[in-house]
């Protein structure tokens, strides 16, 4: 909640690209159905919960201690995990981990971005690439996507000859719209990007897991400019954990260490990614059934006579609505929270359980009743 008293914020000597802004706040709402945060609605298995617990006990006779800084077997699982699923050989040196990717996402723009640098991602897409570069410091440039908001190449190859970025920042699959990025855009805007001046490229990840497409892993390899970006908080459903990684060339996991903090990664949150690593076959089960009911969202959406964005993601993007705002506020006056992204005249909804799945749907077909 913001603090209603505004002149003791303007008396504040803040930054001056801080003054008037908001901060990141998508509704925390006690409604019966959540789809706004592109959560995992399952909980962790109850094996997994003890798990946990046994780890975390562990961890915790030795918390008088600093925890391993390097977290090198938290990174050597999760070089286990991308090797195993991303059809690409990685090893502990390739592999970075930060609380949530959101921080990952920081320390790459405090380590390639800054005072004096600019980084561009093309909008809509995931709020917080703008909002961690000006918290960073570092310039923001709202690179363009088609009208079917895939990404526009030959404009994005143009805008970065033109504004010779930094840091470029393709979300894939993209948030909010669901549109999974092909290897070939990607390889045409890195060499883009190389050309304008060497530049770092973050592909940022966080649902591949759901993507009908396989991770863009591979692509690092002889490309030391390019980072893959992950997160356990969507596909491991442990969004509460805080763990986020990333995957590069080993010479990009020794510039981060410059600006992450010492000891960034607690005992407890490394003990319990660990636990969660153990079960990732049971975790990599529920996102089988996310896709599935992603999938039934979109169809049964598109039966009602929405439109809709193909989506590769864990969410779907869907309208079109007069005033989305308004369409949004009928559809939570049903119980039923969904995420309003500010993209006008779409909305964004998250792959539930089957049953709240239900219950969304059941909100959009007496909307669409409404609007007839
Ligand atoms: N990237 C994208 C595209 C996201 O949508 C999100 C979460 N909404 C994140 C990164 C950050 O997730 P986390 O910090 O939980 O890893």
């Amino acid at each position: 909640t913001p603090n209603p008293d505004r002149s003791a914020w303007d008396e504040l000597p803040v930054r001056d690209e801080l003054r008037g802004k908001s901060p990141y706040g998508a509704p925390q709402l006690d409604v019966p159905v959540q789809l706004n945060t592109n959560e995992n609605p399952y909980p962790l298995p109850e094996p997994l919960v003890a798990r946990i617990a046994e780890r975390v006990a562990e961890a915790a006779r030795t918390l008088n201690r600093y925890p391993d800084r390097d977290a090198v077997e938290l990174r050597t699982e999760l070089a286990r995990y991308l090797t195993r699923t991303g059809k690409h050989p990685v090893a502990v040196e390739n592999v970075w981990a930060a609380n949530g990717s959101n921080e990952v996402l920081q320390q790459l723009l405090q380590t390639f971005g800054g005072p004096g640098r600019t980084a561009i991602g093309f909008e809509p897409s995931y709020s917080m690439h703008a909002l961690i570069a000006r918290g960073t410091g570092t310039g923001w440039i709202s690179g363009p996507r088609n009208d079917d908001f895939t990404i526009d190449v030959a404009a994005a190859e143009q805008a970065i000859a033109g504004h010779r970025p930094d840091v470029v920042f393709i979300t894939s699959p993209n948030n909010p719209t669901g549109t999974a990025v092909a290897a070939d855009t990607v390889l045409a805007l890195y060499e883009a990007a190389q050309a304008a001046k060497p530049s770092l490229v973050v592909v940022d990840e966080a649902y591949v897991e759901f993507s009908h497409r396989d991770s863009l892993l591979p692509l690092i390899e002889g490309r030391p400019n390019l980072v893959i970006s992950r997160t356990m908080s969507k596909a491991f459903g442990a969004a509460g954990l805080r763990l986020g990684y990333l995957a590069a060339h080993p010479a990009v996991v020794d510039a981060v260490q410059l600006v992450r903090l010492p000891y960034h990664l607690s005992a407890v949150t490394q003990a319990t990614a660990l636990a969660a690593l153990e079960h990732t076959d049971t975790l990599l089960g529920y996102v089988e059934q996310l896709k599935a009911e992603r999938d039934r969202l979109v169809t049964e959406l598109r039966g009602i006579g929405c439109e809709v964005t193909d989506s590769d993601a864990n969410f779907v993007q869907f309208g079109k609505f007069p005033d989305s705002h308004v369409a949004w506020r009928r559809i939570l006056d049903r119980g039923v929270l969904v995420r309003d992204n500010g993209v006008p005249g779409w909305l964004r909804v998250t792959a539930g359980t089957p049953e709240e799945n239900d219950a969304f749907l059941d909100a959009v077909r007496e909307l669409m009743k409404e609007q007839e």
